[in-house]
């Protein structure tokens, strides 16, 4: 295989800010907001806890046409805004090979939607740029395929790849919305040279399960974790029912500090 090959960037600086793999990446934020003010009370709380990667969504693909679809560039325009104002690194999701010519340079880590991870010009086009990409796992992609996608993405220069694995499609029950593959986390490590991060809302679509996947995450050596969060997630626009508090972020915040995977 050919990504058996690859060796990832061992020292990532994003926005001045230097990853520290020990500490590991930990993201977290809405799935989506509605205004400005939401944002930057959910964005200070997290800054107040240590957090530096805002995760937010301004171009939301979602599976009903009728929800809420994101506000677009303006809210693009506002976590930029953020960004200056508390001085995070801003994560969000980018759909069109439009919006990454007009904002990669802008925004600190570009992700790939799980829907786009087979969506082969996307990731031309996000390999032409400087920015650091997380690569989501399509929730019904193999290993194979989600690190040839990466390598779609390395091929054109752009060699900061972060893997995220957000669950893999659930066809057995309807009581979770998709299943982590926990294993994704030894098999990257023994395999390739990806730093994989977990996204443990997407996966479990239950706020209740997404404290102990996280920490099971951690448990298995994952780099980071991109975590769907709230100050109040009963006034999520998206993603309410597995968005978590504050509290629950605490407690998995102070649960990273003192685990260290050997
Ligand atoms: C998200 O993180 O907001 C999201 C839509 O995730 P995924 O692409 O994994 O479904
Ligand atoms: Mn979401």
């Amino acid at each position: 295989m050919i990504y058996e090959q690859i060796k990832g960037e061992d020292k990532l600086v994003i926005n001045d800010v230097d990853i520290d793999w020990y500490d590991k990446l930990i993201i977290a934020g809405p799935c989506t907001f509605a205004s400005y003010e939401e944002l930057y009370k959910i964005a200070y709380e997290l800054k107040k806890r240590g957090i530096k990667f805002l995760r937010a969504g301004a171009f939301k693909l979602r599976t009903n046409p009728h929800s809420f679809q994101g506000l677009g560039d303006e809210g693009i325009e506002m976590l930029l805004k953020i960004k200056d104002e508390l001085n995070m690194c801003i994560v969000t999701e980018l759909t069109t090979i439009s919006q990454i010519e007009k904002y990669a340079d802008k925004i600190d880590i570009i992700q790939i939607g799980s829907r786009n991870m087979y969506n082969y010009e996307l990731l031309k086009s996000v390999g032409k740029t400087n920015t650091p990409v997380l690569l989501k796992r399509g929730f019904s992609a193999s290993y194979k395929e989600w690190f040839l996608a990466a390598e779609y993405i390395y091929k054109e220069g752009n060699k900061n790849v972060i893997l995220c694995e957000r669950g893999i499609k659930n066809n057995i029950s309807d009581e979770t919305r998709n299943i982590l593959d926990i294993q994704a986390i030894p098999y990257v490590k023994n395999n390739t040279n990806f730093r994989i991060i977990v996204d443990p809302s997407h996966a479990s679509g239950n706020s209740y399960m997404v404290e102990s996947m996280s920490k099971a995450s951690l448990v298995a050596g994952c780099d980071g974790l991109i975590i769907e969060t709230h100050y109040n997630p009963e006034e999520s626009l998206c993603d309410k029912e597995q968005t978590i508090d504050l509290d629950t972020l605490d407690k998995i915040i102070s649960f990273n500090k003192k685990f260290k995977y050997e």
